[in-house]
């Protein structure tokens, strides 16, 4: 092994080639080209085949890392893809987006003193050469079950719930009230970070092996969950968090506050060739404008850098607190500067101001950080007397999402949720209050990440196999 591997003192880390800032300013590709298969080869070869893995430790599918890419370093592409769609459903999406500074690469044990292992740009290589060689196949069961599950959302939970339960041979239909597949992968998350292609292509993968969609179906509008739940053995919620949080402040009614979603989607469903009323007529186009997006989430990051695609005059993000207290990705962040985005760091909107209805500028105050709060984050207190104004055509508010008061959407009122509104399940069973309903996703977890998603969804299938076998033995038995 020796031989192949552990290389990190030799060789240093290298990600595919980035895109150059100037060029990327102009279209909505993704940034970074593929991996030769030499260089993936090689960069895979760093890695050191920790006896303890931390990367795999602090990846939330315990994706088994270390033999990926050991069978990368050794050109066994066939085996490394094998290895790694067996714990992650869509490989190819986690290895563009999982803020990868954050979990497996930013705790890779080789990090301090050498660069990490660039673990997400191979898992993207492995998976697309499988893509393109044709190892990546339908969900196909082998053998077929009476059972139906019904899954509300088909954003990443949902649709990881469905490949699993599909493979176990259940019939599954996935309501949706949108009219593509993907939830925030299709119309919240910009194409330079994930191509749509790349989300269609597993969305036609999923139909091939079986699984039904039925889009533009608002559940609690158009179908009940009552029916949904006579009409199949089990029903998984997945329907993510879509309340925007609001900043309730003085001109804050005037027109072209919009927000963060509100902005992304048209931008999407633009990219996507849709006729977007909202963005030809400029309302949602930051074109020749003075963009101000509130926020320091990934969110504010893809607000930022769509704005700059759309060409904007220029682009200024308000984080009240500094670049180390962010949340977002810190490589975000750098993609951003390097694109042209400033950044106002300790900077907090206190309102808004305009003419004729229309805002003109956003009012903002300077900030210091105090002691650090229960979370471990500094405070941010105003500075009196630093008041100032910055000239806006357009405010985007990035600030968070909560979910939607699902009881009331659903027409469920004995769906039991939290405080923060999110569904109640028993962690173990991923059953909600309601008998044969689970839930799975942002909706249980909160705004979170695409990674979790799928961890969630698979979970909640594994639960849900293990409840309709429960059934079914049960029925068997009450039939002898
Ligand atoms: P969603 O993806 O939100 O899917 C829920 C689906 O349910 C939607 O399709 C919705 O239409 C549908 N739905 C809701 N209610 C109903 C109903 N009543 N009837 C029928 N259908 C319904 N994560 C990352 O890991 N990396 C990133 O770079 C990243 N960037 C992000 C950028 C933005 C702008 C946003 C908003 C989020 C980002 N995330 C990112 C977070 C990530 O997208 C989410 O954590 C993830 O998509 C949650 O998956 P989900 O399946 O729970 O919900
Ligand atoms: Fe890293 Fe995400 Fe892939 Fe896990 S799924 S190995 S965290 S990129
Ligand atoms: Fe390899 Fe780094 Fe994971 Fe260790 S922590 S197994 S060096 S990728």
């Amino acid at each position: 092994m020796a031989e192949r591997m552990l290389k990190f003192v030799t060789v240093g880390q290298s990600m595919p080639e980035k895109r150059a800032a100037g060029e990327r300013r102009g279209d909505f590709g993704e940034i970074y080209r593929g991996f030769a298969a030499e260089k993936a080869a090689e960069q895979a070869s760093r890695c050191s085949q920790c006896g303890v893995p931390f990367c795999q430790v602090h990846c939330p599918l315990s994706n088994n890392i270390p033999d990926w890419l050991k069978l990368t370093a050794e050109g066994r592409l066939e085996e490394a893809y094998e290895v790694s769609q067996a714990t992650n459903t869509f490989p190819e999406v986690c290895g563009r987006i999982c803020p990868q500074d954050r979990l497996c690469e930013g705790n890779c044990v080789i990090e301090k003193g050498f660069e990490s292992v660039t673990i997400g740009s191979i898992e993207k290589y492995i998976t697309e050469t499988a893509f393109a060689q044709g190892w990546v196949l339908p969900p196909k069961p082998r053998h077929e079950r009476p059972e139906s599950v019904g899954i509300v959302g088909a954003g990443p939970a949902g649709l990881a719930a469905a490949d699993q339960l599909r493979r176990l041979g259940y019939q599954v239909t996935v309501y949706d009230r949108y009219d593509r597949v993907g939830g925030l992968m299709i119309y919240g998350i910009p194409n330079f970070k994930l191509e749509k292609d790349v989300v269609l292509r597993r969305s036609e993968l999923l139909a091939a092996g079986g699984i039904s969609f039925v889009l533009n179906c608002e559940v609690g509008r158009d179908v009940t969950l009552d029916a949904l739940r006579a009409r199949h053995d089990a029903v998984l919620l997945a329907t993510g968090v879509y309340a925007a949080r609001d900043m309730p402040a003085d001109g804050r009614s005037l027109a072209n506050i919009v927000p963060a979603m509100t902005y992304l989607t048209a931008s999407n469903r633009k990219g996507l060739g849709d006729s977007v009323p909202d963005y030809d007529d400029g309302t949602l186009n930051a074109e020749g404008k003075r963009v101000v997006v509130i926020g320091g989430g990934d969110t504010a990051m893809d607000c930022v850098r769509t704005a700059v695609r759309q060409g904007a005059k220029s682009v200024q993000c308000l984080y009240r607190r500094d670049r180390a207290n962010m949340p977002g990705s810190l490589r975000e962040v750098q993609h951003a500067e390097e694109e042209g985005v400033e950044f106002l760091w300790l900077t907090q909107p206190v309102g808004f101001g305009g003419k004729a209805g229309r805002l003109t500028r956003v009012k903002a105050q300077r900030m210091k950080l105090g002691l650090a709060d229960t979370s471990g984050r500094a405070v941010p207190k105003p500075i009196d007397g630093s008041e100032f104004d910055l000239k806006a055509d357009i405010a985007i508010l990035a600030l968070g999402f909560d979910p939607e008061d699902l009881p009331a959407l659903l027409r469920a009122p004995d769906l039991q949720t939290s405080p923060a509104g999110t569904v109640r399940i028993d962690f173990r069973r991923f059953e909600t209050s309601l008998p044969g309903v689970f839930a799975a996703g942002d909706i249980v977890r909160g705004a979170s990440l695409v990674v979790w998603a799928i961890r969630d969804g698979r979970d909640a299938a594994a639960a849900i196999h293990d409840h309709l076998n429960a059934r079914a033995r049960a029925q068997a038995i009450a039939a002898e």
